[in-house]
Formats: structure tokens, C-alpha cells, sequence
């Protein structure tokens, strides 16, 4: 009998689709590692697969893919369109070559990776991904590190709102502004840097790591499962077998409301680590 993987909860998506609320993220892993963590993750029961053109690791994601084994229509891949190809004609090469990097027909989830708002194209980019989800080679499509302004004029100018939006998301940086946005416009918040990416001293903060303690857990899953409990899709990055199954398992953590309570009073105004999207330069 193989193990018995944890149970991931999913979330809807606009037009009925469902995306496991945890996924596996590989920013900054190299190609060939990529191959090796992914399969990993997918063995730990991960169904959620979260990379992107420009961390150059989707030929090794797909190289997993295929030697898990696991049915396709159990997995959920997302890929994203990098800044150098937001021009129309380029944005649909740009997902065909994504799909053939992969080696798959179609991806669960494309999403333009950043607004790139002194770019001008962010709307166009948007329209190609419609086009792309007719054509069928996506299947949802959302956006990633838009400014409200840019994730404003979008939906006015195409009519069509993102599912989801993938923005750096933690206990120091908490998006109330976006997630107020998302929550009217029946987008779904995607955490990015859950775990504020090793820049901070979150996972050495009291507040998580006494109730880590209560529950005799680690800090990293009672970070994830406050995302969790704020009903935020998340996807953490380790390439450390143990926290690959670590961070799955927060999924069988619940806090209670005082806990999640407590982590909500750690945002800060300047709780950012990563780029500012309004003024991110491709
Ligand atoms: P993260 O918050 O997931 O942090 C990852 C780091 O946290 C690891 O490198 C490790 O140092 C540490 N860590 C992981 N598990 C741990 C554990 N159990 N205990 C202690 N430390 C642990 O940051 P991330 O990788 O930047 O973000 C997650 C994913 O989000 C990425 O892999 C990528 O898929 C996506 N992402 C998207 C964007 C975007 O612009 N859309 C930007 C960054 C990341």
C-alpha cells in the first residue's frame, strides 16, 4: 500500500474549475535540480505545480511530470508569461513554447508574471491569454503582480476578470488593499513568498513559534496555514526533502481564530521583501 498523502483542500475558480489550495513552487531551482525536487513533491502527494518561463526549469518540471506518472487530469500546472513577450503575437509563441518545454498539451493555470506598468503592454498581454484560453492550450487564466490600477483597467477593458492573482503574500505583508479587491471581483488571492522567502525573521517570530509549539508544529506550517485559513492558495518552495513533506502536512494544521487572530496583528507597512509591481521595469 503506498502512504497515504495528506488531503489538500481545493478552491474554486471562477468558470468551475478547482486548484489545490497548496501547491510546489520552483523559483530560483535549477533545471536539472527542478527535475528531482519536483518528483519528489509529487511523490509527498503535491498536485500543484507552480513555475514560469524565466526560472528556465519547465523542461525539468515536465521531466517529473512524466516519470510520476500521476494522471494528468489529477495534476494542476501553472506557468507564467515572462515581460519580454507581452505583445500579442509573441504572448501566444511564448505559451506555445512554455507547453512544449513542458511537454504538455495544456496548462492549469497561465498567468502574465508581472504588470510591468511603464511597459504599456499589461492589457494586451491580457487579451492573449483570453485568446489562448479558447484556443484551449490554458485552461484558466489569471494575472500576477498587478497594481489595482492595472488589474482595474484589464477587467475594463476586456471585460473578462482574472481567476486568480499571484502576488508576494506573508504574515508581514498581508495585501488587505488587493485581497478587499479580489474578494469583490470573485478573484482568488495565490500567495507567492509565503514564507517570506528566507529574507526576514518571520519563522523566528514568538507569535509563530509559540503556537508552533501549542500544536507541535513547526513555524513554516503555521505560516501556511494561516495563508490556508484566509482561504489564499499558496505554494511554498523548499528543495529540502523533509520540508517538502513539512510544509504539505500544514495542510492537516487548523488554528484557532485567536491564533490566526495574532498572526494577522504582524503586518507592516514596509513588510515587502520582493519588487514593487507598480514600478518593476522589465
Ligand atoms: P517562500 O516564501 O516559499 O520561501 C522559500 C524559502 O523558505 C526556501 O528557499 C527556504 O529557505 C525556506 N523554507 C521553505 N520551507 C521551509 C521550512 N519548512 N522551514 C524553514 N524554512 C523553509 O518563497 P518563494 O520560493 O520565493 O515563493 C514560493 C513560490 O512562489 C516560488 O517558488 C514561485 O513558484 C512563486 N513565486 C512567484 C513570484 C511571482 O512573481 N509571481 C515571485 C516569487 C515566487
Amino acid at each position: 500500500m503506498p502512504a497515504a498523502h495528506p488531503v489538500v483542500p481545493s478552491l474554486e475558480l471562477a468558470g468551475g474549475r478547482s486548484i489545490p489550495q497548496l501547491g510546489y513552487g520552483v523559483f530560483k531551482v535549477e533545471d536539472d535540480v527542478a527535475a528531482d525536487v519536483t518528483l519528489q513533491a509529487l511523490e509527498a502527494g503535491y498536485r500543484h505545480l507552480d513555475t514560469a518561463k524565466v526560472y528556465g526549469n519547465e523542461e525539468g518540471v515536465g521531466r517529473a511530470i512524466r516519470e510520476a506518472g500521476v494522471p494528468r487530469e489529477e495534476l494542476f500546472v501553472t506557468t507564467k508569461l515572462w515581460n519580454d513577450a507581452q505583445g500579442f503575437d509573441d504572448a501566444i509563441a511564448a505559451c506555445e513554447a512554455s507547453l512544449e518545454r513542458l511537454g504538455l498539451d495544456y496548462v492549469d493555470l497561465y498567468l502574465v508574471h508581472w504588470a510591468v506598468p511603464s511597459q504599456g503592454q499589461y492589457v494586451e498581454a491580457w487579451k492573449a491569454l483570453i485568446e489562448l484560453q479558447k484556443r484551449g492550450l490554458v485552461r484558466t487564466i489569471g494575472v500576477s503582480n498587478y497594481p489595482a490600477p492595472q488589474l482595474a483597467e484589464i477587467i475594463e477593458a476586456t471585460g473578462v476578470v482574472p481567476a486568480i492573482h499571484q502576488i508576494e503574500l506573508h504574515p508581514y505583508f498581508q495585501q488587505r488593499e488587493l485581497r478587499e479587491i479580489h474578494a469583490q471581483h470573485g478573484i482568488l488571492t495565490e500567495s507567492w513568498g509565503p514564507l517570506g522567502q528566507g529574507k526576514s525573521d518571520l519563522l523566528e517570530n514568538s507569535v509563530i513559534t509559540d503556537i508552533a509549539a501549542a500544536h507541535g508544529a513547526t513555524p513554516a506550517q503555521v505560516v501556511l496555514a494561516w495563508h490556508l485559513a484566509h482561504d489564499i492558495v499558496t505554494i511554498p518552495k523548499s528543495v529540502t526533502p523533509s520540508r517538502i513533506v513539512e510544509n504539505l502536512a500544514a495542510v492537516e494544521l487548523v488554528l484557532t481564530s485567536d491564533e490566526i487572530a495574532a498572526i494577522d496583528e504582524l503586518d507592516r507597512p514596509d513588510g515587502r521583501g520582493g519588487a514593487d509591481p507598480a514600478t518593476k521595469t522589465a
